[in-house]
């Protein structure tokens, strides 16, 4: 017997209806590529959506027809979000710090039809016009006067001229809510990146977890700056979630500089940020430089990456700042886990609740978990068995697009190249990608924890742990280190650092000091480019 309620496709389009209709004064403020800041409301969000609609059925866009974005974080950005998936196509985030090669060739992957960019892009857009056949309309995201006269675009449009020619009504269409609503690419360390493409259905369900009190706890009283961009992961669902919640939305566009995002907290009075580590890094470095406090923000979400203790410690303990620690990948839209207390840890001691919150957190509702050892069986959730993590869930992708090379899926589990470790109470820790993990002796040490340890010394700007070639161990850790401006510690001062704090045998080798670690599109540490700058680098002698 079926139930007897209505049956009604999830789809990205309610979202922006309900926040018209529900929170249609609710603000939307930007920092603009021109350097202001830009205000107006969801009302003006959904009525310029649908001229975004209007125009792409000018111009004759089928469905599921990729319309591909080369932006910051904006409200031109966000009407796109809605736009384009509402009206059936699908939105291509591409990520602007990848080379333009790599661009042409997810683009030509993607067969994207259209593709909108910010005018800061056009460089890239110039390097890569020629070389992808698919693009038939180019158009800058800016007013009809800022068109250079020599773009070099054939045809380039103004967004403004573009979507101004449009009306602002528009039905939205109704269509199976498994249908493809936006496509992500992976940093792809290995072979070609590959395409994440979520459906309406995985984004929605995915958008109502995250603004779960247990996971990002979004509300229309909160006010959300999404540092993550838009172009990695849908922002982690954060749009969608705030327009879902009625949350006011902040976006920084390109300034992501720490004193930018500080001012931009403090001035719009930001209750919940988001972002990677390496984000809060320069940010905290501003506030500690200059003694400055924040006045609004209470919570913070920190992933991508793991966030060292000390991070963790400046929010908490100096700014009384709430950091939430999560989880993800793009192959899973991308929530995972997320670090909340559950109440018997709020009697903890503070170095107690410490040892949780740098866990990376519960499965969120929908997310599965398991790990499992080299021979795929599965591991008890005691806190220290680790092994590889697999997840499965409506949000985790069942198969890449155009899935070349097979199905990723392990027995319906998506493998997440991962390793972690479960506790009785469900959080789980990542102690390594299993491609870093270092495997010293028949034992493995986790470059994570390594760095932790390093990134606690306060002369200590960046740390990563890469392991080096052993005769005798297989693998030892080094550790290249990036120090503090005008901070100074020697190798052995470092090295003495870690006694007492880890086992003897997981202390690195060696410590390289060096200028920067390279970071991806992302702002993750490359640690297949550290090892290339290391490659003549050669471990001391015992
Ligand atoms: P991406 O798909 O580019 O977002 O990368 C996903 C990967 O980033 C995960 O598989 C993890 O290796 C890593 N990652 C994400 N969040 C965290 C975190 N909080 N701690 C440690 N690693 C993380």
């Amino acid at each position: 017997m079926l139930g007897l309620m209505q049956s009604q496709q999830l789809l990205i389009s309610s979202l922006i209806d309900f926040a018209e209709r529900h929170h249609g004064e609710g603000e939307v403020v930007s920092r603009r590529v021109e350097g202001d800041l830009h205000r107006y409301t969801y009302k003006d969000v959904a009525a310029r959506s649908r001229r975004v609609a209007n125009a792409l059925d000018g111009m004759k866009l089928g469905f599921s027809d990729r319309v591909a974005t080369l932006a910051w974080n904006g409200y031109r950005h966000l009407e796109l979000y809605f736009g384009v998936s509402g009206s059936g196509r699908v939105l291509h985030t591409l990520n602007p710090r990848l080379h333009p090669d790599q661009i042409t060739w997810i683009a030509n992957h993607a067969e994207d039809s259209v593709l909108c960019f910010d005018m800061s892009f056009l460089p890239i857009i110039k390097a890569i016009h020629g070389r992808c056949p698919t693009i038939k309309h180019y158009v800058a995201l800016c007013d009809a006067d800022k068109l250079p006269a020599d773009s070099g675009i054939p045809g380039l449009l103004s967004y403004e001229a573009w979507i101004g020619a449009q009306s602002a009504s528009y039905q939205w269409p109704s269509f199976d809510e498994n249908s493809a609503s936006s496509m992500c690419y992976t940093s792809g360390t290995t072979g070609n990146p590959k395409a994440a493409l979520y459906s309406h259905r995985s984004t929605m369900l995915h958008a109502l977890a995250g603004a779960l009190p247990d996971a990002l706890s979004m509300s229309a009283r909160d006010c959300v700056l999404p540092v993550v961009p838009m172009f990695h992961v849908n922002a982690w669902g954060l749009p969608y979630s705030a327009a879902m919640t009625g949350a006011k939305l902040v976006f920084p566009g390109p300034a992501m500089d720490g004193k930018s995002i500080y001012e931009l907290i403090e001035g719009e009075k930001v209750s919940f940020a988001a972002g990677v580590p390496t984000v809060w890094q320069m940010m905290l470095g501003h506030m500690s430089a200059g003694k400055l406090r924040f006045s609004t923000l209470k919570r913070t979400v920190i992933g991508g990456s793991a966030c060292p203790p000390a991070m963790i410690n400046a929010f908490n303990d100096e700014y009384g700042v709430e950091v939430l620690h999560a989880w993800g990948m793009t192959e899973m839209s991308p929530l995972g886990t997320v670090c909340t207390l559950k109440n018997k840890h709020l009697s903890l001691s503070s170095p107690e609740k410490m040892k949780v919150r740098l866990k990376q957190g519960r499965g969120i509702f929908g997310v599965d978990m398991k790990i499992v050892d080299g021979e795929g069986k599965e591991l008890p959730w005691d806190g220290k068995a680790y092994g590889d993590l697999l997840v499965k869930g409506p949000w985790i992708i069942s198969d890449y697009f155009k899935g070349e090379g097979g199905s990723p899926l392990v027995d319906g589990w998506f493998p997440t190249g991962d390793v972690a470790t479960i506790d009785p109470d469900g959080y789980m820790q990542i102690t390594d990608r299993s491609k870093d993990v270092i495997k010293s002796g028949g034992e493995w040490i986790s470059s994570i924890d390594v760095e932790n340890i390093a990134m606690a010394h306060p002369a200590v700007a960046m740390a990563a742990c890469i392991g080096m070639k052993h005769p005798k161990w297989d693998e030892r850790p080094i550790i290249a280190v990036v120090k503090k401006p005008g901070a100074d510690v020697s190798r052995d001062e470092l090295i003495a650092f870690f006694d007492g704090k880890t086992a003897k045998w997981q202390i690195p080798d060696d410590v390289v000091f060096v200028e920067a670690i390279p970071l991806g599109g992302t702002g993750k540490m490359q640690k297949t480019k550290l090892r290339e700058m290391l490659k003549d680098y050669q471990l001391p002698a015992a």
